[in-house]
């Protein structure tokens, strides 16, 4: 059983920590509100004054806070960790923050020759309460090891994310992929509901096609990630569907904001001689527009 460190008693960070003291871990638990100590407090952990007390006799600190400038304040500040860890410690930045401000934590701790990982969860609090989170985790492969039994009590599941920064950089993107498809998904019901149309009907015909299951897994797999375009559903015609759908969307009022974005993709591609390439062509368009495909 290890001494550990952890930071950030919020709606992640309190049932996070109660898992890991539930499964036999001594707990020095430091936030800025002391509701939030003491609720830790009456599990058996015991509470600090500051970060840098906390962190006293600790093999592992966690922080898991709201963003990266206090992420950075808690190491670096007046009663900064940095002050009195062992430098043999390990630093877990289970906060999600800014990855370049990340790098820059673990870079200039390194001076210092002390270790950090990031590691970010995905999920909710729920599974936080339920000891069930997805660790997504970026650190040396020794870091990983050492860390796991640790993660493991927060989390059901590690993902090695393949390097230092790779986990905060995978949140990124699992972050992006889903606050966007909620604004996407908003714009689906809401045009659902001015069609007068249920829907869980909706949701049911969309549970068997990529628009819940997701194109990654269903229609690229076979298309574009294998290099061939060959058309099972063109491009012009994908084109023509969406064009009818914020057509009748203008029709009924319905602002589309992003069905608009997206017609206006498929229309470039269709400018670029693609109207008769599989519509997962998409992905090699916006390749070459970032420049990352000549
Ligand atoms: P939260 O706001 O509920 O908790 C943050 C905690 O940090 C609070 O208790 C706050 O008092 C404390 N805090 C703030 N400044 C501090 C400081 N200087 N020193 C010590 N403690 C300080 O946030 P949360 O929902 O627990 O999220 C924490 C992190 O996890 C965030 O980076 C968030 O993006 C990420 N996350 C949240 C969820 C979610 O569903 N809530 C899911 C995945 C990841």
């Amino acid at each position: 059983m290890s001494n550990i460190a952890f930071i950030g008693l919020g709606q992640m960070g309190k049932p996070m920590a109660s898992n890991l003291i539930k499964k036999g871990h001594s707990l020095n638990v430091y936030d800025i509100n002391k509701t939030a100590i003491s609720e830790v407090q009456s599990l058996g952990a015991h509470s600090s004054i500051s970060p840098k007390e906390a962190v006293k006799g600790c093999e592992f600190i966690i922080t898991m806070l709201p963003n990266g400038k206090l992420v950075e304040n808690v190491i670096f500040g007046k009663d900064g960790i940095i002050h009195s860890m062992d430098k043999n410690s390990l630093i877990i930045d289970m906060s999600t923050i800014h990855p370049l401000e990340s790098d820059s934590l673990r870079n200039r701790l390194a001076e210092y020759n002390i270790e950090f990982m990031d590691a970010p969860v995905g999920r909710t609090s729920d599974n936080a309460i339920a000891g069930t989170l997805l660790i997504l985790a970026g650190g040396t492969p020794s870091q990983i090891e050492r860390s796991s039994p640790i993660l493991l009590c927060m989390g059901s599941e590690i993902i090695n994310a393949g390097g230092p920064g790779k986990g905060i950089r995978v949140k990124l993107i699992n972050n992006f992929m889903s606050i966007s498809l909620n604004a996407l998904s908003a714009e689906a019901a809401t045009l659902c509901e001015a069609l007068e149309l249920p829907l869980d009907i909706a949701i049911e015909v969309m549970k068997g096609t990529p628009a819940i299951k997701s194109h990654f897994t269903t229609t690229w797999a076979n298309k574009v990630l294998q290099n061939d375009l060959t058309p099972a559903f063109m491009i012009e015609l994908a084109h023509k569907d969406l064009g009818i759908a914020t057509d009748v969307a203008n029709q009924l009022h319905v602002p589309l904001s992003m069905g608009a974005a997206a017609l206006e993709i498929y229309n470039q591609a269709r400018a670029m001689g693609r109207g008769k390439q599989d519509w997962t062509a998409i992905l090699e368009q916006a390749r070459i527009n970032s420049g990352l495909k000549k």
